[in-house]
């Protein structure tokens, strides 16, 4: 910055002094040729006057020394007008420079025809200021006269017969004109001097603006602007250098990635500067609990990571994961809310998971979401929660093989559910992959990875086709049972849904009543435009619609409203906590209540005790779907339950 200020100094000093230059010349220039003038006329007048008496064309045109008694004649003139050769000095010359008369001793018989005597033969007067050296006179004088050229014009204007010369050298004169030019140049110095010295001050604070604004944009560049964490970048970098520190040292890096849990839910109901706040205290607490060493970085929206600087090992990992933990569960009042802050955190090691900075942040994200996924609230990089893990693409394969080579590995199991009287309406089919090294495989082992991969529209074809093909032999068979299927986020992306439904249920011959799909929040939230749209289209060809694991999600009412579901499937962690909470009783009895306003059916999943259903039933609930009745059994058997049901609840209807 003081580098900065300099070169602009010099910067703007350089124009200021080029100005000062050119003002001066220009009016040094005109001052001298006024007064010269001024004095050259004044001169010229008096000469002339002497001149054209006392001079005789003869005497010009021999081009020879004035004879003695002439000469004295002439010096006698000048001297009673004051004329002294001390001071001025006066000299005649014939066109060709013979001079024919000088007022001093010593003077030279011939001058060159110069420039002023060459104009002077033309008739014109010329006064300047001279130097001794091109005085034609002045050969011996210090200073600088002013030497006027004046014509002799004997025989009246028609010819000039010799040019005069007078050289005055009034030391007073001369004294004034460079007083004048001296006092001019002093004015405008100090003038333009102070100029500039006014400019300094406006400069320097220019300056160190500047800088403050270059620091500022540094640091914004590098840091997180509500909560000056460092940011995504400065935290690669912190990486990279603790990866290379590492490496020298022997030592690990741990990084946590951390996510907060619903936070988008403080956001939308507690609004954005509520959200901010929250993130702020986060922030804070992740500095708190974390040593002056280690990097504490905010991601973007709410996640976080942790650069830890060398730890020891796991066991010291796991005590900052604790200490993290607390500190984040410490409970938090925000606008008189208070609120607790629940995270998932994703842990990579160097060089144990990774062996670059961009790896360990790819596989710590890879771990949070594993957490996510567990519902712990930390989890440590495994290659098996990986999809692009050696295992994972393996299985990957796998799934591909298992759903275009094959047709025996995906099967699908059904769980019942039964209205307020005991029938059962529908069969909801939930997927599974009989794998054959891994044995059977539950949905989350591979769901997840079939909508990574892109298989996940081979998969729910695949269980649209065995659910409605078994539909329809339940309808062969007098069971009088719909089916419901489980769509995912992708399948509602996709335009060519609709018509894969219709084509499915015609090939089976089902009637599009009997088939329910189930689609989450989530799911409709990732691209809520088509999925709206998809939806009212699959209604609209008869199929019924229902929002699963309804409260798990965000925003619940609005999606309520728009997708207009036929019915909702209350997630079965509320009921689950009804028989404990009341809270979770009356949130369940609000959405049975909103839900019936609204001409929507409830369904309450994962009912597993009879006390749950009386309560359910209480409340007005219209299904059931639980351990309670069944497990979800694999077709044969779920036939088999389905028969034995319908008799007993026949029976008991009959003996009612
Ligand atoms: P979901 O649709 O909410 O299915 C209910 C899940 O709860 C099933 O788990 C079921 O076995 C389990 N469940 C049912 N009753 C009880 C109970 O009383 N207690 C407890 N603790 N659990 C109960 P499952 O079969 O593991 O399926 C898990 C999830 O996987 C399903 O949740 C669904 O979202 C998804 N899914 C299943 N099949 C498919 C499919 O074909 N396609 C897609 N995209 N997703 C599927
Ligand atoms: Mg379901
Ligand atoms: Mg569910």
């Amino acid at each position: 910055v003081r580098r900065l200020f300099l070169t602009f100094a010099i910067a703007t000093l350089v124009p200021v002094v080029a100005l000062g230059w050119i003002v001066s010349t220009a009016t040094r220039g005109s001052i001298e040729e006024r007064s010269v003038e001024l004095y050259g006329n004044t001169t010229s007048t008096l000469v002339r006057l002497a001149g054209s008496s006392l001079f005789r064309p003869e005497d010009l045109a021999a081009g020879r020394p004035l004879a003695e008694p002439q000469q004295a004649i002439v010096d006698g003139f000048l001297e009673a007008l004051e004329i002294e050769p001390t001071t001025v000095r006066v000299l005649v010359t014939d066109p060709r420079g013979n001079v024919v008369y000088a007022n001093w001793r010593g003077h030279p018989a011939r001058v060159p025809v110069t420039d002023a005597i060459r104009a002077a033969l033309l008739g014109e007067t010329t006064s300047d200021l001279v130097t001794a050296g091109e005085s034609l006179n002045g050969r011996g004088w210090r200073g600088t006269p002013v030497e006027t050229a004046i014509p002799l014009a004997l025989a009246g204007e028609a010819s000039v017969d010799g040019v005069l010369v007078a050289s005055g050298l009034d030391n007073e004169f001369v004294d004034q004109v460079h007083d004048d030019v001296r006092r001019l140049r002093l004015i405008l110095a100090g003038g333009l001097g102070a100029l500039w010295l006014l400019l300094l001050p406006i400069l320097a604070s220019v300056s160190k603006r500047l800088r403050r604004e270059v620091q500022r944009n540094e640091h914004l560049a590098h840091h997180d602007a509500l909560t000056s964490l460092p940011n995504r970048q400065l935290l690669e970098e912190r990486l990279v250098e603790a990866v290379a520190r590492a490496d020298r040292d022997d030592g690990l890096v741990g990084l946590l990635l951390l996510d907060l849990d619903r936070f988008k839910e403080v956001n939308d109901t507690l609004g954005h500067r509520a959200g901010d706040r929250l993130l702020v205290h986060v922030a804070q607490r992740l500095r708190e609990s974390t040593r002056a060493a280690d990097t504490v970085a905010r991601l973007g929206g709410d996640e976080f990571a942790v650069v830890l600087a060398d730890p020891e090992g796991e066991p010291e990992i796991r005590a900052v994961l604790e200490r993290v933990l607390q500190a984040l569960r410490r409970p938090l009042t925000i606008d008189g809310i208070e609120l607790t802050v629940d995270a998932s955190i994703g842990v990579a090691v160097y060089p144990v998971d990774a062996t670059t900075g961009d790896g360990l942040l790819q596989h710590a994200d890879v771990a949070m979401y594993a957490a996510k996924a567990s519902d712990a609230p930390f989890a440590f990089y495994a290659a098996e929660h990986d999809p692009h893990s050696p295992s994972r693409l393996g299985l990957t394969a796998d799934l591909r093989r298992a759903l275009t080579e094959v047709d025996d590995e995906i099967v699908v199991h059904f769980q019942p559910v039964a209205g307020s009287d005991g029938r059962i309406t529908t069969m909801e089919a939930l997927v599974r992959w009989q794998h054959p090294a891994r044995g059977l495989l539950a949905p989350d082992a591979f769901v997840p990875l079939a909508e990574q991969s892109g298989a996940i529209h081979l998969l729910t074809a695949r269980v649209l086709d065995l659910a409605v093909a078994q539909a329809r032999r339940w309808a062969d068979a007098s069971l009088d049972v719909g089916v419901a299927v489980n769509l995912s986020a992708r399948d509602l992306r996709d335009d060519s849904l609709v018509d894969r439904v219709g084509s499915v249920l015609h090939h089976h011959g089902v009637d599009p009543s009997r088939l329910e799909l189930e689609v989450t929040e989530t799911a409709v939230l990732a691209a809520p435009d088509t999925a709206l749209r998809l939806a009212e289209q699959l209604r609209a060809t008869g199929v019924s619609m229902a929002l699963d694991d309804f409260g798990t999600g965000y925003s619940s009412l609005t999606n309520l409203k728009r997708l207009c579901p036929d019915r909702i499937k209350i997630d079965r962690g509320f009921v689950a906590a009804m028989s404990d909470s009341a809270t979770d009783l009356a949130i369940v009895r609000a959405v049975v209540d909103l839900a019936h306003r609204l001409e929507i059916g409830v369904t309450a999943e994962g009912v597993e005790t009879q006390d749950q259903r009386d309560r359910l039933e209480a409340l007005g609930c219209d299904q059931v779907q639980g351990y309670l009745l069944s497990r979800p059994l694999p077709a044969a058997e779920a036939t088999a339950w389905l028969a034995r049901w319908h008799a007993r609840v026949e029976m008991a209807h009959r003996g009612e």
